[in-house]
């Protein structure tokens, strides 16, 4: 049923002729986004596709070139390896200024149409190149795609969605949520919503928390120049994790259209805010020298690029509530920290304790666990059961499944999007806002002092939990 739906709504949506990427040349394009598109269009889903490349320098045919041979996967297969070679064969690059008058709007009737433009570009940029167009420049068609950060506060991000609503309708915007695969957002959907036993347990009278963690084992990996203006609270918390806990909360959608789905997500979005006070609900931090599985990670501050007196955090905590019936009194805790010892990826829902444990029972009574993996995308379910050899004894039990994962890498679930005029896995306006009005009153705290930044250790588990 899902398939059908899809495809019906494919069959209305003109597919996309001509992806034009401005930025072809930086960091995302190289590492991420091509060899995203090559696994889409490896697995013969985007047929017919012309590639488009832009950057502010001039690039030899040759040097593009070899950019797209680079993102052809080692293991392709012989029809994997020629489509992707008919793609390359007719795909050029070209010398832009996006900011100069004129330049973009120009270049954007040369293309074949219609166009999807990805502003994998400096924030600032983008919103330069959005600026400079105007409505008549853009072709019927066109669909945007915007790389995150989508603004940089809520009153950001709300001035670029009017920029863009006055290029294309918002149906024609894509605001890019990687870390939100297809897979990933069906497979909560569908532990949630299929399944009779849990379903009525996922509120305020049976949970007692529940946690979304992003740990990373990895450290600052040369990407100052981004992280540092960023930190993890905008980088992980304010977009990634807060869908994930839209999906872990939201009401049951009628249906997985997007409307319906998007929909629940901005619900209960609109229902969340940090709990104050901040100096309680919040946490923030920074890594200094330690090492990882025996790697020496140096100070995060003695990093080339990094700002000591930005004090960006590399952790960040903050406990949300859900002001609405379902969830009142529940405290979702949303936490992500880089260069932890323990890469721990995963959202967990604690239930309450049990009313009455019949007398006779002993060892462990603890609360059940549902804990949903990201990356391989696992199912698991902590229970206490009988032990083996004494029936009376308690102890625990872990069900683990692994889900469905996608033969796409993330950018091809993206683009696959992009392509198929499917805007499900896209971000909405109302939404972008909404993430930054959550966020955004524990940045001006902490951009205060009002929350004291804390340290930890590369490799260990974060900043002491007494502190
Ligand atoms: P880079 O700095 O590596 O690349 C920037 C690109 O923008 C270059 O291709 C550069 O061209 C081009 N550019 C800059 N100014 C102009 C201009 N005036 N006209 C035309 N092109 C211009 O950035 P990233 O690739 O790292 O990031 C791009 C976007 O993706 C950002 O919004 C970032 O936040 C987002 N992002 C990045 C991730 C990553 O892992 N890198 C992950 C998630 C999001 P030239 O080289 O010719 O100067």
């Amino acid at each position: 049923m899902v398939t059908s739906a899809r495809r019906a709504r494919r069959s209305r949506a003109k597919d996309i002729q001509t992806l034009l990427i401005l930025g072809a040349s930086g960091d995302l394009t190289g590492r991420l986004l091509l060899p995203g598109l090559a696994s889409l269009v490896t697995a013969d889903r985007a047929p017919g596709l012309r590639l488009v490349g832009a950057g502010a320098e001039s690039w030899t045919p040759s040097k593009w070139q070899r950019r797209l041979a680079k993102s052809l996967p080692l293991d392709a297969d012989a029809d994997a390896t020629a489509r992707w070679k008919e793609l390359a064969a007719t795909s050029v690059y070209h010398s832009l200024d996006v900011t100069a008058k004129g330049e973009l709007a120009a270049f954007l009737k040369t293309l074949d149409g219609p166009v999807a433009v990805f502003f994998a570009l400096p924030p600032r940029i983008s919103q330069a190149a959005c600026e400079s167009l105007s409505p008549e420049d853009v072709p019927f068609g066109t669909r945007l795609v915007l790389e995150k950060p989508f603004g940089s506060d809520a009153a950001s991000a709300r001035e670029l969605n009017e920029t863009l609503r006055r290029l294309v309708p918002e149906d024609h915007i894509h605001r890019v949520d990687h870390f939100l695969g297809k897979g990933m957002v069906l497979n909560i959907l569908g532990m949630r919503f299929a399944n009779r036993f849990l379903e009525p347990l996922l509120n305020r009278d049976h949970v007692a928390e529940v946690e979304i963690i992003f740990d990373e084992d990895l450290a600052l990996e040369g990407r100052a120049g981004y992280y540092d203006r960023a930190g993890a609270l905008r980088d992980m918390i304010q977009s990634h994790l807060l869908q994930i806990m839209a999906l872990m909360a939201m009401e049951p959608p009628a249906t997985l259209h997007e409307r319906d789905l998007r929909d629940g997500i901005a619900t209960v979005l609109r229902a969340s805010r940090v709990a104050t006070p901040f100096r309680k609900n919040t946490r923030r931090a920074r890594y200094t020298a330690g090492r990882i599985s025996g790697r020496k990670v140096p100070d995060y501050v003695a990093e080339e690029g990094v700002d000591p007196d930005r004090l960006t955090e590399t952790f960040a905590e903050v406990r949300l509530e859900i002001n609405n019936s379902r969830w009142s009194g529940v405290p979702f805790i949303l936490r992500s920290g880089k260069a932890m010892g323990t890469a721990r990826k995963e959202a967990v829902v604690r239930f309450r304790p049990l009313a009455h444990l019949p007398a006779g029972f002993t060892g462990t009574d603890e609360p059940d666990e549902l804990r949903i993996g990201f990356g391989p995308d696992t199912l698991s379910m902590t229970l206490d059961v009988t032990s083996a050899g004494n029936a009376f004894e308690l102890s625990r039990a872990e069900l683990t499944t692994e889900l469905h994962s996608s033969a796409l890498l993330p950018y091809g679930e993206v683009l696959d999007g992009v392509l198929h005029g499917d805007p499900l896995l896209s971000v909405r306006d109302d939404v972008a806002e909404d993430c930054w009005r959550i966020v955004d009153p524990v940045l001006s705290a902490w951009s205060h002092g009002r929350v004291p930044l804390e340290d930890y250790p590369a490799g260990s588990g974060g900043p002491a939990a007494d502190a």
